[in-house]
């Protein structure tokens, strides 16, 4: 049991960040990490309730959150890494770039603030590698069995390691130069610094995860030829195909979807390019209100971009400014201003895209018209109206179409494979194993563009059931 009275005799502290006009003249991460004693006290606050939402239904790798909370307000804190192992393989990643859906189902989001969960998550695992415990674990027994692991985001990883440490020999093939899926290349180093993941690249390197980078599956080698040489094969691509604005004007240069501008960056900012889309002394619009767009404000704020807009077609979510949750143990649907939101943004809602102008072929208008949803009733889908009159135009240098993925990048190699796809495009499997015996797909190739932690459970998930048909092959031999 925890701090009797701990929630009510300590409020919640909040993550604190770095100044903005700080912050601004660098990309490292924006958050400051508050000291393991403040975070053991915030770990008192945690009620031990008889049920956890917050690790049945909200952490979607089931973190065991009311044991570390316990073990850390104990100073226990070897004891809560050892139980925050059990279920995260990368810890450090979840603790910075999670959206947390554990702290909306807290329950004391029904009528107060929520625990620390993900700050402590962080607190964490920062405490055992400055400590030294976070060491190799390669396996006791060679199997003998190989697979291969196309792609190195989250899910590839979190699937690498599971599968290593059962004594499989596993590679992971990356089509970039480096590891790390959109860690690396989609997500900017303000939100999640890049040695970072380098950091636990060593963990499973020393553990014997064999990396392959700079080879792309399909193009470089056959798939054939990969399931020729592997006992299984798993599919971790992520979902790479960007949602297509198809409107008058679209191919006028300077027009970018949003990962054609934020790899870029990345790759600037590890060395691996000198120059690219730069948005500096540009008015930036950036369509689409998610996380990506989001990022998009930070990056080109950094860059120096003179005016930032960012348009939405869904309606405003409600302004919601209480500690609680109003969709307590769901998550709520209300507005989210993230750290690049407050870097400077104008924002706004209901908002169509009708057609781009440009000027010797460059994009420098943008236009648009005000829109209105009607919810639908009884499973009616909602329709959008136009509000007439609403027309109007924004003079732009650069536009950054950040509307999301539709699904994996359908390259002829794969689909020749034959493997069956959902309705929505994605790699179709029967618990993580496809149609095709021997091969599995994880993460946002199978489920559609998601959340790291989701990447990571799928990972997990789909390296238990890729055992067990491989030590079943083996019983069989
Ligand atoms: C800009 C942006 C910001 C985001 N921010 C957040 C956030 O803050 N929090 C959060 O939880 N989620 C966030 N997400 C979502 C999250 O990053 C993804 O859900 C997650 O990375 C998916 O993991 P994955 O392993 O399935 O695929 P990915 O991370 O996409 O990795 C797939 C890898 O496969 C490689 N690959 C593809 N095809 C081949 C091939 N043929 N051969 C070899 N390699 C190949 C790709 O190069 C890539 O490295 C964000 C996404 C974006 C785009
Ligand atoms: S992984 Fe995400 S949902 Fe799970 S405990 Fe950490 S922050 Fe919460």
């Amino acid at each position: 049991m925890g701090k009797i009275n701990g929630f009510l005799e300590k409020g919640r502290e909040e993550l604190r960040y770095r100044e903005v006009d700080v912050r601004l003249s660098d990309y490292n991460e924006v958050t400051i990490d508050r000291t393991v004693e403040e975070l053991a006290e915030q770990g008192g606050r945690c009620m031990e309730c008889g049920t956890p939402f917050c690790h049945s239904i909200g952490c979607p790798i089931v973190n065991l959150i009311p044991e570390w909370n316990n073990a850390i307000w104990r100073g226990q804190w070897r004891e809560a890494f050892e139980r925050l192992e059990i279920t995260n393989n990368f810890p450090e990643f979840t603790g910075r770039i999670c959206p947390a859906p554990c702290e909306t189902s807290c329950t004391l989001s029904i009528n107060d603030a929520p625990v620390t969960i993900k700050q402590n998550e962080r607190a964490i695992i920062e405490k055992a590698f400055d400590e030294g415990w976070v060491v190799p674990r390669p396996p006791r027994v060679e199997t003998g069995k190989t697979v291969a692991v196309i792609g190195s985001g989250p899910a590839g990883l979190a699937a690498a390691q599971q599968l290593r440490r059962a004594g499989h020999r596993v590679t992971v093939f990356e089509k970039n130069r480096k590891i790390g899926g959109l860690l690396r290349y989609g997500i900017p180093d303000f939100k999640l610094e890049k040695r970072i993941i380098d950091r636990r690249l060593e963990q499973l390197i020393a553990e014997g995860v064999v990396f392959e980078t700079g080879v792309n599956i399909g193009e470089d080698i056959s798939i054939r030829y990969l399931r020729n040489k592997n006992d299984a094969i798993l599919f971790a691509m992520g979902a790479g195909q960007p949602r297509e604005l198809p409107v008058p004007g679209r191919n006028l240069k300077g027009i970018h979807f949003a990962m054609d501008f934020l790899s870029q960056s990345n790759r600037r900012q590890n060395g691996e390019l000198a120059s690219g889309i730069d948005a500096r002394g540009k008015t930036v619009l950036v369509i689409g209100g998610g996380d990506t767009g989001s990022d998009c404000i930070g990056t080109a704020r950094r860059q120096g971009a003179s005016e930032i807009y960012q348009y939405e077609i869904m309606p405003k979510p409600m302004v919601w400014n209480e500690t609680w949750n109003p969709s307590w143990p769901n998550w709520p649907n209300i507005l989210r201003t993230s750290s690049s939101h407050k870097e400077g943004c104008r924002r706004e809602w209901n908002i169509e895209t009708t057609s781009f102008e440009g000027t010797g072929g460059v994009v420098s208008r943008g236009k648009f018209r005000r829109i209105e949803w009607t919810l639908g009733v009884k499973g009616e889908k909602p329709s959008i109206s136009v509000i007439p009159g609403s027309d109007f135009s924004l003079d732009v240098d650069l536009v950054l179409l950040a509307m999301g993925f539709v699904h994996f990048e359908h390259s002829k190699a794969l689909l020749d494979q034959g493997i069956e796809l959902d309705e929505r495009g994605n790699i179709k499997t029967d618990g993580y194993h496809t149609d095709i015996e021997g091969f599995f797909a994880a993460g946002d190739v199978n489920v559609g563009a998601s959340l790291v932690v989701r990447a990571l459970n799928h990972g997990r998930l789909a390296a238990r059931e890729i055992h067990q048909w491989l030590i079943k092959e083996l019983k069989h031999q």
